[in-house]
């Protein structure tokens, strides 16, 4: 028997196939985004405190009333929003799960939804599963702005959605409050929602200030923001995260999540709830990534790659068109099985497949590994 594929042009995701690739090859691993080094101690000796004390057992569904009050509390201090717990938050398994379900909700079939690609490569895939159109605005070196009047003519009746992704993978790029501005111009008096995916919100450098959909009135009133505690704490296999948006929209968004996910696991919920309650635990994160970049960007600087400047994320882009005519997936499959460094191939993140000569690397990782990958980078 052969299923009916819902994706029939959708292969294995680009992180799975890099990820691998790096392992077969022994290769240091700066494709896929996750870091090398572990989360607190701190944070992993509250999760075993909560299994030891018996929370083993389903949460409520919307997440624990504790996380989600502390959730809001750091909205409130980090973004100055208010934001009611019981109404407009809800934990889930990452924030793919949270941008999955929010689709699913808000996309009916023939529905538009404009996306900037490069993209992370999740949005796509979901956006068609549930029978919407992906309308792509295509970002474009060197400095992968956007215009917002040429978004204003990708609008049509059939605009339901627009996603926004601030600090920015790939590109490493952020919005800005202009840009924040110029897309509440676009949207306000309409019917069109915005999904923001936040989650690297606090891999923000240069003293700039994160965004977030939710400082803007008339965006807050459409919005849905998505953040990952894996991202922020360091431990993107533990696949929590939590969705931000109005009480109508969560209503909705917990008819699915109930028969879908559910609940997201119990003792990892209590422990971020008692980890949160110090705002020490990200407050300090801009500065630590923002010498890892600095670190990094130092190291690239001996090699001949042409960097693509990082204003946030955990990810630096470069150029290699003016060292080969290879397509950016060859190149990146020869620098892991010859140099020993594995990257992601940016046209992964291209509907259309449009190839820049682009690859990404990740710089969450130790200085050690970032010195032995600049080293090898080096020899290019
Ligand atoms: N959004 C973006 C832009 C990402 O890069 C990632 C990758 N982790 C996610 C969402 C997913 O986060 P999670 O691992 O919490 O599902
Ligand atoms: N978001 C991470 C990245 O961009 C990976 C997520 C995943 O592996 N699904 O590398």
């Amino acid at each position: 028997m052969q299923p009916v594929s819902k994706l029939p042009s959708v292969g294995t995701t680009i992180f799975s196939v890099m990820s691998r690739l790096a392992a077969q090859n022994e290769a240091i691993n700066l494709s896929q985004g996750f870091p090398n080094y572990s989360s607190d101690r701190h944070l992993i000796d509250l999760v075993t405190h909560h299994m030891q004390a018996g929370h083993n057992q389903y949460a409520p569904m919307p997440g624990l009333p504790l996380l989600r009050q502390r959730i809001a509390d750091k909205l409130q201090r980090s973004h100055g929003i208010t934001v009611d717990p019981d109404e407009e938050i809800n934990v889930t398994a990452g924030a793919t799960q949270a941008i999955f379900t929010a689709l699913s909700v808000l996309i009916h079939a023939g529905d538009e939804v404009i996306t900037f690609e490069p993209a992370y490569d999740a949005y796509r895939p979901a956006i068609e599963l549930f029978g919407g159109t992906p309308v792509i605005y295509q970002l474009e070196g060197p400095d992968f702005t956007i215009d917002w009047q040429k978004v204003g003519k990708l609008i049509t009746p059939q605009t339901r959605l627009i996603i926004v992704n601030t600090p920015h993978n790939p590109t490493g790029t952020i919005l800005t409050a202009r840009d924040m501005e110029a897309l509440q111009g676009i949207v306000a008096g309409s019917d069109i929602w915005v999904l923001s995916d936040e989650v690297y919100e606090h891999l923000i450098y240069d003293a700039a200030t994160h965004e977030s959909i939710l400082r803007y009135p008339e965006l807050r009133e459409r919005g849905i923001a998505t953040y990952s505690f894996g991202k922020t704490f360091h431990n993107t296999g533990w696949k929590i995260g939590y969705v931000v948006g109005p009480p109508a929209f969560l209503a909705e968004f917990r008819k699915v999540h109930q028969y879908n996910v559910f609940a997201v696991n119990t003792p990892m919920q209590y422990a971020l709830a008692d980890y949160l309650a110090d705002a020490d635990t990200y407050e300090g994160l801009p500065a630590f990534y923002q010498r890892k970049r600095d670190f990094f960007t130092n190291l690239m600087a001996q090699t001949s790659l042409k960097p693509v400047p990082c204003r946030g994320t955990y990810f630096q882009c470069f150029e290699y068109g003016h060292l080969s005519d290879e397509s950016d997936m060859d190149f990146a499959s020869r620098l892991t099985k010859e140099y020993g460094v594995a990257a992601i191939p940016v046209s992964a993140f291209n509907a259309s497949g449009r190839d820049d000569k682009l690859i990404r690397l990740c710089f969450a990782k130790t200085e050690e590994v970032l010195e032995e990958a600049g080293k090898r980078l080096g020899r290019l």
